[in-house]
């Protein structure tokens, strides 16, 4: 097997001018209309069986080859975040204020392109699914593709997805059995007190000085109740609260992110932030309701599926080409909620080092962040070569 095909090599100006279409039109998530229609139109020509609508605006794409039990689903992310972009390349956001600066543009078109070539052969057995998934930036897209029966409708044995890696060497391909990425979870804290007058504190319960007393008790749950060995991060980003100079506001509130690389640390948290805000208050004689969102879980790679993806690209890029034992990441990603029900892997290629624009090295996230198109084939030449190993009967 070879990395890039003569068919894939045909196809991969007219993919790159797809990624650079979408990249153009950024929707932010479960709003990406425009961009699911384009995913399932393509699929339907090259032959798919196409399901739009799956999870909002998630689009599904199932190929069958030869009659055959295997199955194999890969997965894409299609949103934008709501940045403004800086790169001033020809193919820039036309949407002010909306942007593809996480590459989840290259990310769909990279899926296009390996489903164009495995659509135009179909040299394979069983039944491949295209997972084109809606609102991963922190909106719940794979929840609502779950939600919607995901798994039962499309079923899979094996399960992959990439994501872009800037500061990687274009095209490196990075591996990670067990926790690849961190979970991320959400709590709002509201801090009850008794609103007064700033002169009478005393017929008053001041929420800021028990919400202050809070933003310090909460950081001593990482430092003396977490394993040093193990990751734990609490942040208190934000602390709203009071007006006035001369009054004191009824309420206050504390928003966290809370990040830990274990369900079981990621538990403790929980419970942990719950009853310090809630006794920490009482101190105070103030009273703290805690919301508690659960939002993306630890991203966990199956062993034996990361094995077998880290295998093939040794057999296409040689020991030089890989990184089979990544350092664990922060960042979070809600294809660990896919990862949950499917054994799978989720690994990274490289988008580049130079920092300037199009080299690749700009972070995610960041307004002058660009997907490099130089990984588009050979990452879609390395899903062929995936689905083609994998649905061998
Ligand atoms: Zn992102
Ligand atoms: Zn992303």
């Amino acid at each position: 097997m070879e990395l890039l095909p003569a068919e894939l090599r045909a196809i991969e100006p007219e993919m790159v001018a797809l990624r650079r279409r979408i990249h153009s039109n950024p929707e932010l998530g479960f709003q990406e209309h425009e961009t699911a229609a384009l995913v399932a139109e393509r699929l339907q020509g090259w032959g798919y069986e196409v399901h739009r609508g799956v999870g909002g605006t998630g689009v599904v794409g199932v190929l069958r080859g030869s009659p055959g039990p295997r199955t194999l689903g890969l997965r894409a992310d299609l949103d934008a975040l709501p940045i403004n972009e800086s790169t001033g390349l020809p193919w820039a956001s036309r949407k002010p204020g909306l942007m593809h600066a996480c590459g989840h543009d290259g990310h769909t078109a990279t899926l296009l392109a390996a489903a164009r070539v495995l659509g135009h052969t179909r040299a394979f057995d069983g039944t491949l699914n295209l997972i084109f998934q809606p609102a991963e930036e922190g909106l719940g897209g794979a929840q609502a593709m779950l939600d919607d029966g995901l798994f039962e409708r499309f079923p899979c044995e094996r399960l992959y997805a990439f994501h872009n890696a800037p500061g990687y060497a274009v095209g490196l391909f990075g591996f990670r059995p067990g926790v690849m990425y961190s979970s991320s979870d959400t709590a709002i804290i509201t801090v009850h007190g008794v609103g007064g007058h700033g002169a009478m504190p005393h017929r008053a319960v001041d929420p800021i000085l028990a919400a202050s007393h809070l933003v310090i008790a909460l950081q001593s749950i990482v430092s003396r109740e977490i394993d040093p060995n193990e990751l734990a991060i609490v942040t208190v980003g934000a602390f709203l609260a009071g007006a006035a100079p001369n009054v004191i506001p009824p309420s206050a509130e504390l928003r966290l992110t809370v990040r830990a690389r274990s369900e079981v640390v990621r538990a403790k948290l929980r419970d942990r932030i719950t009853a310090v805000a809630e006794q920490q208050a009482a101190v105070h004689g103030a009273r703290a309701e805690v919301d508690y969102r659960w939002r993306y879980p630890v991203t966990i790679n199956e062993r034996e599926a990361t094995r077998f993806a880290e295998g093939l690209a040794r057999e296409l890029v040689g020991e030089g080409g890989l990184i089979a034992d990544l350092p664990p990441g922060l960042p979070s990603d809600d294809f660990g909620l896919m990862l949950q029900r499917v054994p799978g892997c989720y690994f990274v290629v490289g988008n580049g080092i130079g920092k300037g624009v199009g080299e690749g090295g700009c972070e995610a996230h960041n307004p002058g962040f660009d997907f490099n198109d130089a990984i588009l084939a050979p990452t879609a030449g390395y899903f062929v070569a995936l689905a083609r190993r994998w649905l061998q009967a």
